[in-house]
């Protein structure tokens, strides 16, 4: 095992993304790799989950966020195409902890981070999508502004942007089906609605515009405009109640 962690920690980054990831996905995980490859907690994370996959399940990351910081360690969630897992970075060494949606079992863990057992871990922390990004650790933190609608990063965005992530079901807001299910309706027809659905949204909590969101290809034929205008019907019927 140490004559197989010679050989990988000789290896860089980006040489370890490209035996793991397909030669599609290869632009989208060396991009992200860049992002994140010298902040020094994201990085020894990311080196960990291409040294070893876990499971052996070969996808790319597509994102990191903090769960928690206390005395110099943080536990960071990484996201892959199919899969979130959990670690620990601190002083440039990552340490895999498991699956995510399983919280993390390991009694020293939960208190460090003062949470009394899993389950209060797995109430506290919520989805994936609504922890916060990872830190930016220098002095000067470059302004990120949103691809689409211009926005900085922390500033919500305009509505109706393509960009934003929906907090129901973390998908892309413009398109899910998240109006219809919450207005209880099949159709958007009136400005009423759209202006309820726009209160319920700003009730459960919008996804500020971070970095980690701008898509890492062009959002082609993807417009900024009212929410309505992009998807007024839906386009499928559940037919499963
Ligand atoms: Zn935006
Ligand atoms: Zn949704």
């Amino acid at each position: 095992m140490s004559g197989l962690q010679r050989e990988l920690d000789r290896l860089t980054i980006e040489e370890l993304v490209r035996y793991v990831v397909t030669d599609e996905e290869l632009p989208a995980a060396l991009a992200l790799v860049q992002r994140f490859g010298d902040q020094h907690l994201a990085a020894p994370v990311l080196r960990s989950y291409y040294e070893v996959v876990p499971e052996g399940r070969e996808e790319m990351v597509v994102d990191l966020r903090l769960v928690a910081r206390q005395a110099g360690i943080a536990l960071i969630a990484l996201a892959t195409t199919g899969h979130r897992y959990l670690y620990l970075s601190s002083a440039g060494e990552a340490l895999f902890l498991g699956n995510y949606d399983r919280g993390v079992e390991d009694e020293a863990v939960l208190e460090l981070f003062g949470y009394r057992n899993r389950e209060e871990f797995l109430a506290q922390v919520g989805p994936f999508s609504e922890l916060p990004p990872l830190p930016v650790e220098d002095d000067a933190p470059e302004l990120v502004t949103c691809a689409a609608c211009g926005v900085l990063s922390g500033e919500l965005h305009i509505f109706g942007c393509p960009v934003e992530l929906c907090p129901w079901c973390e998908g892309q807001l413009s398109r899910c089906n998240c109006r219809f299910d919450q207005l209880g309706v099949d159709r958007v027809e009136s400005e009423e609605q759209l202006e309820h659905f726009a209160e319920m949204l700003e009730a459960k909590g919008r996804i500020a515009f971070e970095k980690e969101q701008n898509p890492s290809y062009p959002v082609a034929g993807e417009d900024v405009g009212p929410a309505a205008a992009d998807a007024a019907e839906r386009p499928d019927r559940d037919d499963d109640d």
